[in-house]
């Protein structure tokens, strides 16, 4: 869908505490901050002067966004963590003008029988996963249900390293723009970015690799980690299966050891507690269900960042009420990035 927001008025900037060329953003950015005031709804459409203005950001509630704002910054980057999903939220919805995929959808195991199998059970338990009449206890059964023989097919099927690689080198993948000027920003001052993803750690470890070319050491991936043998050939899953449905800090326990080859030579268990410590959240997703990441965290202060990429009609409404920043139109991450810098 490419229905786009135009012209909403603008009411106050969000205030810049770090000039943009402190976090080497590009000499172009201007932070575009949108807070449309009453009903958000008039102020869609072609301005007085018939001019379109692509607008990037709502925020429904200024003043309780300036409190979360306050609260946090007043307790320090020690106190702080980041909770991020992974697809079309730190990666782009549309690349070139074509969806972008998903680091589950990207892979080929090199065996079309088996990438069929797997594309059925997609199928098959796709529209259960975003049925509202399935209780939560037997979808979580039917989730459990599809990965498991997800899985199954991919250790069936023989996947190698090798075919992940080749995969995310010709995968339709992309970065927002500033996601690693952010991790960096974050990596400088210790603060933790938590990725949690139900699809396959060692597939986003290796689209880290290749679009970003360099690792960070407070980047961890919270998500299922293969096994290979000595040949690459995929033999086992570590850990407890993450799915969507169980995607949150409670994962952090049951996940297999953290990021084991991109960094952390501490040894990434030691600092679950740690990280559990940290109760002031920003955190970024592109499905309200996101939301849920932050489930099994004790938090005091979250401030929630909303990427609306699809269905923008429909859902926008949903999205201004349950994040606090909602962003539009496939935007590129420096505003993000210009949050992060307040709040430190
Ligand atoms: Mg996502």
């Amino acid at each position: 869908m490419s229905y786009r927001v135009q012209s909403i008025i603008i009411c106050k900037p969000l205030r810049t505490t770090v000039r943009s060329r402190c976090l080497s953003l590009p000499p172009r950015f201007t932070p575009r901050v949108f807070f449309p005031c009453g009903s958000y709804r008039n102020r869609i459409g072609m301005d007085g002067n018939g001019i379109s203005v692509a607008s990037e950001v709502l925020v429904g509630d200024r003043e309780l966004l300036d409190k979360k704002i306050a609260a946090i910054r007043s307790g320090g980057p020690q106190k702080m963590q980041v909770i991020v999903d992974f697809d079309r939220t730190l990666t782009r919805y549309s690349i070139n003008g074509q969806p972008g995929q998903s680091s589950h959808g990207l892979l080929q195991q090199g065996n079309p029988e088996y990438d069929a199998k797997r594309q059925q059970l997609y199928e098959y338990y796709h529209p259960l996963e975003f049925s509202p009449k399935i209780p939560i206890e037997e979808k979580t059964k039917l989730m459990e249900e599809w990965w498991g023989k997800t899985h199954a097919l991919l250790i069936e099927g023989g996947l190698t390293y090798d075919a992940i690689k080749q995969s995310v080198a010709n995968a339709t993948i992309a970065f927002r723009e500033g996601v690693a000027e952010l991790f960096e920003y974050l990596e400088e001052r210790d603060i933790p970015v938590l990725i949690f993803s139900a699809g396959l750690a060692d597939i986003i470890e290796e689209v880290l690799r290749q679009k970003l070319h360099r690792s960070f050491k407070n980047v961890k991936i919270v998500s299922n980690r293969m096994v290979f043998d000595s040949d690459g050939c995929l033999v086992s899953f570590k850990g407890k299966t993450i799915h969507s449905l169980n995607k949150n800090e409670h994962a952090l326990d049951m996940a297999a050891p953290l990021h084991e080859q991109l960094g952390d030579a501490d040894g990434p268990n030691n600092n679950n507690a740690l990280v559990k410590k940290r109760t002031n959240v920003l955190l970024l997703g592109d499905h309200i269900g996101d939301l849920g990441m932050s489930d099994g965290l004790n938090y005091e202060t979250r401030i929630s960042v909303g990427f609306l990429n699809d269905n923008v009609e429909n859902s926008l409404d949903s999205y201004r009420k349950s994040f606090d920043i909602v962003y539009l139109n496939d935007t590129p991450m420096w505003g993000v990035v210009e949050l992060v810098s307040q709040l430190c």
